[in-house]
């Protein structure tokens, strides 16, 4: 069965376009991801928009059909309830790091330290970085604009004080002759 192009594009549009396991996004693949049964069809699976995930080729392909049908099976992260950080943590060196048994179980299944993928976060990294900085930047710009705005008009009220002085200085004159 397969789902309809209303609903695919109604599950691509709420993930933003970007694969709700690793976070890949259309522009960084170069192209339509997939969309996948969190619990798969073959394994009862519904097409409800609740088991319904955009997901990239390389989470779907790991992924498969993987579903737990033993008790002492692990469970699969499910981008849809839990956000990453509740099994995953991020580390600064790109990697993900498991903080859970279900993060454990999804980074190996999901290879969700692939090199790729970790280069990719590295560079998010950087480039969040550099915005940060730049951020910065432009307050500091703006500070001295502003410090440059109060000195001048300092000045003008220095002047205007000097220029006072210079009036009563030559009242005082002309009374004193
Ligand atoms: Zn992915």
């Amino acid at each position: 069965m397969t789902l309809s192009a209303r609903l695919w594009e109604r599950v691509r549009q709420r993930a933003a376009f970007a694969c709700e396991y690793c976070g890949i996004t259309e522009t960084d693949a170069g192209g339509l991801l997939t969309v996948d049964h969190f619990q798969p069809q073959v394994r009862g699976g519904a097409d409800d928009p609740t088991n319904l995930l955009y997901c990239c080729h390389r989470c779907n392909l790991y992924k498969a059909d993987y579903w737990p049908t033993q008790p002492t099976d692990p469970n699969l992260w499910n981008p849809r309830e839990e956000t990453v950080e509740t099994h995953l943590l991020p580390l600064t060196n790109g990697t993900l790091y498991p903080i859970t048994p279900t993060g454990t179980f999804t980074l190996r299944r999901l290879r969700l330290n692939r090199p790729a993928l970790t280069a990719h976060r590295l560079f998010r990294q950087s480039r969040a970085e550099e915005r940060r900085l730049l951020e910065r930047y432009r307050e500091v710009v703006n500070l001295l604009e502003q410090l440059n705005r109060q000195q001048a008009a300092l000045l003008e009220e220095h002047r205007a004080l000097l220029e006072e002085q210079r009036t009563v200085l030559r009242l005082l004159l002309q009374t004193g002759e």
